[in-house]
């Protein structure tokens, strides 16, 4: 009997979330540290009356209400079950015999995932050595067969932003029938100016997609919802990917009530970015090459040491997320918390000798 299992599943890389233990430091998984938006909770308990009924099949409510905001129309809007599963199902939308996907490497560790599941041949361009993307390289690994190029922006797990500059080259160099996709997952705590807002400067383009999420700065991890802003055609095609009903009732009235206290986001955002300037300064006292981090971690480029370094905050309580060989990412968190990974990072490089 033939196996009836596709032969590439098995080569695929596993996702690994950040660990959780109980009671310990969690700087693992790029969260915020101080709870749900006010208002969230009680959105979600109300929502709870109503789940016998399926959820709005077009999430009509979410999408006007981030169409008013972004000021494009709700048709270029598409939501679903985190931008992961957006970012999946975009790969699904143009995926085809020999389609190609070009992307930053090290990058966000979904990426290669989807391609594969979608049937995409990922094409992965090194990181420089101060771990920003290599725009001129990514440009370069263009081809015949390139459908869409991502520009991960602040980049995950290393941290810095592309400027407007760099994106702009990308769009003025690659040809309009491939996408250039921007994922904006932390774009809330980007500080450096020259650092643009891709759905602002580029969702008049025709190639241009954005994804943004309500996982990070606005506190719904664990509620899983995101977007794309995309042209109509775009937006359409990656519409009819979507698993129905994947912004589920509570989610969506969760996201409604955490766009109301957007103050209060702000505010949040503003304490995690004013703690990763301290945190990062202290560290590249440190580990002098952390590179500059525009998002809610950064990066220790720590290489064969990485996983060494996990495994000595996870005895003293900590949680962090190593890439084996390459380096480790931190959560930014509450002071106290940041305060304990640089205790834990200065007696780790002073054992080093
Ligand atoms: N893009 C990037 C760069 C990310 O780091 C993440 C979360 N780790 C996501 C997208 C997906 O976030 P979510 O599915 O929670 O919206």
């Amino acid at each position: 009997m033939s196996d009836p299992l596709r032969e590439d599943l098995a080569s695929i890389p596993r996702y690994v979330p950040g660990k959780a233990i109980p009671d310990a430091v969690k700087l693992s998984s790029n969260e915020v540290p101080y709870g749900p938006l006010p208002g969230v909770v009680d959105a979600i308990t109300e929502a709870a009356e109503g789940i016998h009924r399926y959820p709005d099949l077009g999430v009509v409510e979410l999408r006007d209400a981030l169409a008013a905001r972004i000021g494009v129309p709700a048709e270029r809007i598409v939501t679903g079950t985190g931008s992961v599963a957006l970012i999946g199902h975009l790969m699904q939308a143009v995926a085809g015999p020999g389609a190609e996907i070009v992307y930053s490497w090290r990058s966000f560790e979904a990426y290669p995932i989807a391609a594969t599941v979608a049937g995409l041949r990922s094409v992965r361009v090194p990181n420089t050595a101060d771990h920003r993307h290599d725009v001129d390289a990514m440009i370069a690994a263009v081809g015949p067969d390139t459908r869409a190029v991502i520009l991960c922006s602040p980049n995950n797990p290393t941290g810095p932003a592309l400027t407007a500059e760099e994106i702009d080259r990308v769009f003025d160099a690659v040809p309009e029938s491939v996408l250039v996709v921007i994922d904006e997952a932390y774009r809330e705590f980007v500080t450096d100016p020259a650092c643009p807002d891709a759905i602002e400067r580029y969702s008049g383009r025709p190639n241009a997609v954005v994804f943004r999420t309500f996982s990070k700065a606005w506190g719904l991890a664990g509620l899983r919802v995101g977007y794309m802003v995309a042209t109509p055609e775009v937006a359409g095609a990656v519409s009819r990917c979507v698993i129905p009903f994947a912004v589920n009732a509570a989610a969506q009235r969760a996201a409604l009530a955490a766009l109301e206290a957007e103050g209060e986001m702000r505010r949040r955002v503003a304490l995690v970015t004013s703690e990763r300037k301290r945190t990062v300064m202290a560290a590249r006292e440190l580990v002098p090459d952390v590179p500059d981090s525009q998002a809610n971690f950064f990066w220790l480029p720590l290489g064969d040491k990485a996983v060494e370094f996990a495994a000595h905050c996870e005895e003293l309580g900590i949680l962090v997320r190593p890439f084996g060989g390459d380096g480790v990412r931190v959560t930014i968190g509450l002071p106290e918390e940041n305060d304990a990974l640089l205790d834990a990072l200065r007696a780790f490089v002073e054992a080093q000798g």
